[in-house]
């Protein structure tokens, strides 16, 4: 692969010196694939394949014979190199949506749509209409396509729908290639293609799903395994809740909410405060089960995840007694007031980047207003839900308030459909926050939305440097990267640039990264090999789209880490504010570095974007803190810190960031519902 982009750069010669014959014949192939891109068929000769390659045309004619030969050899490379990803998407150990998707991705793969191998592609298209070999590894090609698209759309939806299905999926692929061969090469543009083929996945399985007693009866769809991805070792087994499972739950929820509804503030707090005493008890187990779990070093675990849910059940615990209406004066005959009443059941759903911590900042206000919760944690990290759960038992939570289910999208769905449920309050993806909207919309329920982000980090001249860089390193890469909040935009004032960089590499490169559980460890795993594989396409995407590249830019397999989903840490400088990159949400160690002239502009381009979870600024100048805070369009800002949420400060996002607040008393308003009510003190003056 190396080898291939080097040819692809323009190295001119290679060194055939001690080669084996097959590496040999490869070393040709890649050469003549390197001169059909740069020169086309028209001028493809041996003798141009052999200057190349810097070996004699007669050993281009000892391994290939003629040029009809050798370009075929190419195609046949060219399609084997293409499908090889594909089909161990494929075959990986996943639901088949998820290998549908990751087959489609694999295909639509920018290393592989570099102009260089597209151009070539498209020399073979046009060949393949005269050359009656060619033209047949075309069709081998495009119906193995076709076929492994049938194979796992025959799972997903009903039979006479695969077909049709398969075929547009193909044709898709085929003209996106196509596309992006003759526009030489990957755009920013070129991901909306991308973005379409998932929506239309998404529309069109939705629409001809099996129905859910035909569908395969894979273990798959009734359990799943939970991985540690620092190893991949299977860590559990967890069985899938379905609609009856859910049903069950919200009707046993209900039962004890009308009770819960009942006690005082002053009780429900004595519960919470006992539960966080025992997860501060349990603090170092909890934490290695989460590292287990998420691949985040026991060094963050043991002091953050763990600990900010104490913190944050400790909490609503103190607000529990303090949730009161208000008291309205109407004139000597009337007085109203207001009372702030649970909402009944509620539901969450977690992401996967800090399981324990979203189940406690979801559960906590919950509790404290007097509902009940049913809680599903993402399916990649399903066990401190677990846990959780039973700490609340061992305090005294009656049974039936705080239930965890299990299960993936469609467990979630059940939630936001269900009638008897009255709120969900979402942590996930954008794209999830509009679904779990329109679902929760047939019911009328209330939503809270904590959803993705693509924040900006302001660095101004007068900086502290060393700050600014502290704050940017955790603004990037605290948990891998996998932070909502992160800072990956990080706009550095122009004439500062040079010194930050400097500093910015130097302690980037001295970061440990390594077995998670070995508490010298700084930097751990991210959540999956799957969720590595689109970090690296996005680092893919940075160094096609003109990226500079600091330090990093590929996946970290030394020692402990070789079968894990490490990333090393990774920086682009040099970006402009239309690479994916710099648009896109990442959710991994990979940041951007831009630089801007003055303030004006520097607010407009950190708000340019539909998103608003976050932002921070690093300067000295107190009334530029606050003006530019003032301007910029983030739920949750920053002044010379980053990631920093207490308890106490409302947290939630702007724009398409987010719907609502968590934490803080502000918590209290969207766990509640209001009643007014108006007391006559005097007769009524009825006109008949
Ligand atoms: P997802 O949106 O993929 O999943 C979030 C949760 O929703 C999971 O439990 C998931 O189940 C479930 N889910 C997925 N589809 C549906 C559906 N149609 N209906 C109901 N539930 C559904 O997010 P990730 O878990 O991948 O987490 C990463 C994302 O979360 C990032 O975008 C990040 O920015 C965001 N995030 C936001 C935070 C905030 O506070 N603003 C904090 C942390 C993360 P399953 O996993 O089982 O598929």
């Amino acid at each position: 692969m190396r080898l291939i982009e080097r040819t692809f750069n323009g190295a001119k010669g290679f060194d055939m010196r001690r080669r084996e014959p097959e590496d040999r014949r490869d070393q040709l192939l890649h050469a003549a694939l390197a001169t059909l891109s740069e020169t086309g068929i028209e001028a493809f000769t041996l003798a141009a394949v052999a200057r190349r390659a810097d070996v004699s045309p007669a050993l281009i004619v000892h391994y290939f014979q003629d040029r009809d030969s050798l370009v075929e050899a190419v195609f046949r490379m060219l399609v084997e190199r293409v499908t090889t990803r594909p089909l161990r998407a494929l075959e990986a150990d996943a639901a088949p949506e998820a290998r549908l998707r990751a087959f489609v991705l694999e295909h639509l793969n920018p290393g592989e749509l570099s102009s260089e191998a597209s151009r070539a592609w498209l020399s073979f298209w046009g060949l393949a209409l005269h050359v009656p070999a060619l033209a047949r590894l075309q069709r081998v090609h495009q119906e193995r396509m076709i076929s492994n698209l049938k194979h796992v759309l025959r799972s997903l939806v009903q039979p006479h729908e695969v077909n049709r299905l398969a075929e547009t999926i193909g044709a898709l692929i085929d003209g996106f290639w196509l596309r992006t061969a003759l526009s030489s090469g990957w755009k920013a543009e070129a991901q909306i293609p991308v973005d379409w083929i998932f929506d239309l996945i998404d529309r069109e399985i939705a629409h001809a799903r099996l129905p859910a007693g035909a569908r395969a009866t894979r273990a798959v769809d009734t359990s799943f395994k939970t991985i540690n991805p620092a190893t991949g070792e299977a860590l559990a087994t967890i069985r899938i809740d379905g609609q009856a499972e859910i049903d069950k739950a919200v009707a046993k929820a209900a039962a004890a909410q009308r009770d819960w509804a009942r006690t005082t503030g002053a009780e429900r707090g004595r519960i919470l405060n006992r539960a966080a005493q025992l997860l501060v008890e349990q603090n170092e187990r909890l934490a290695r089960l989460e590292t287990q779990d998420t691949g985040k070093p026991i060094q963050e675990t043991i002091a953050v995840d763990v600990l900010s849910g104490a913190d944050c059940i400790e909490y609503f615990a103190g607000l529990a007694r303090t949730i009161a209406g208000e008291h309205h004066d109407l004139g000597p005959g009337a007085f109203g007031y207001t009372r702030r009443e649970p909402l009944g059941v509620v539901a969450g759903i977690g992401a996967w980047n800090y399981p324990i911590q979203i189940a406690c900042w979801k559960s906590a206000p919950a509790l404290a207003c007097g509902n009940a919760m049913i809680f599903k944690p993402a399916e990649l990290t399903p066990l401190t839900a677990i846990e959780l759960e039973r700490i609340y038992r061992d305090a005294g939570l009656p049974d039936g308030l705080f239930q965890v289910v299990q299960g993936k999208a469609e467990t979630g769905q059940m939630l936001s459909r269900h009638p008897g449920i009255a709120k969900i309050s979402l942590t996930g993806e954008v794209g999830t926050g509009k679904k779990v909207m329109a679902d929760a919309a047939a019911t009328l329920k209330l939503v809270t939305l904590e959803l993705g982000g693509k924040s900006a980090l302001i660095v101004f001249e007068d900086a502290n440097l060393d700050e600014a860089v502290s704050g940017a390193l955790l603004a990037n890469f605290y948990s891998a990267g996998e932070v909502c909040t992160n800072g990956t935009r990080v706009f550095v004032h122009r004439s500062i640039r040079d010194a930050f960089l400097a500093k910015l590499k130097a302690r980037t490169e001295a970061m440990i990264i390594g077995d998670p559980l070995d508490p010298k460890t700084q930097m751990g795993a991210l959540i999956s090999q799957d969720h590595m594989q689109r970090v690296l396409h996005y680092i893919e995407l940075g160094k096609q789209q003109g990226a500079t590249l600091l330090t990093g830019g590929q996946r970290f397999m030394t020692g402990a880490c070789a079968h894990g989903a490490f990333v090393a840490p990774t920086i682009f400088t040099d970006c402009t504010d239309d690479m994916a990159i710099v648009r896109e949400e990442i959710f991994g160690p990979v940041m951007s570095v831009l630089t801007f002239d003055d303030e004006d502009e520097v607010v407009a381009r950190s708000n340019a974007t539909d998103l608003g979870l976050a932002a921070g600024i690093f300067t000295q100048d107190l009334t530029r803190a606050h003006r530019v805070i003032a301007a910029l369009e983030a739920g949750t800002c920053w002044i010379n810190t980053y990631n920093i949420t207490p308890i106490e400060l409302p947290f939630g996002g702007n724009k398409q960031s987010g719907l609502g607040r968590e934490n803080g008393t502000a918590a209290i308003a969207f766990f509640t519902q209001l009643k007014s009510v108006y007391v006559a003190m005097e007769r009524i003056d009825a006109p008949y």
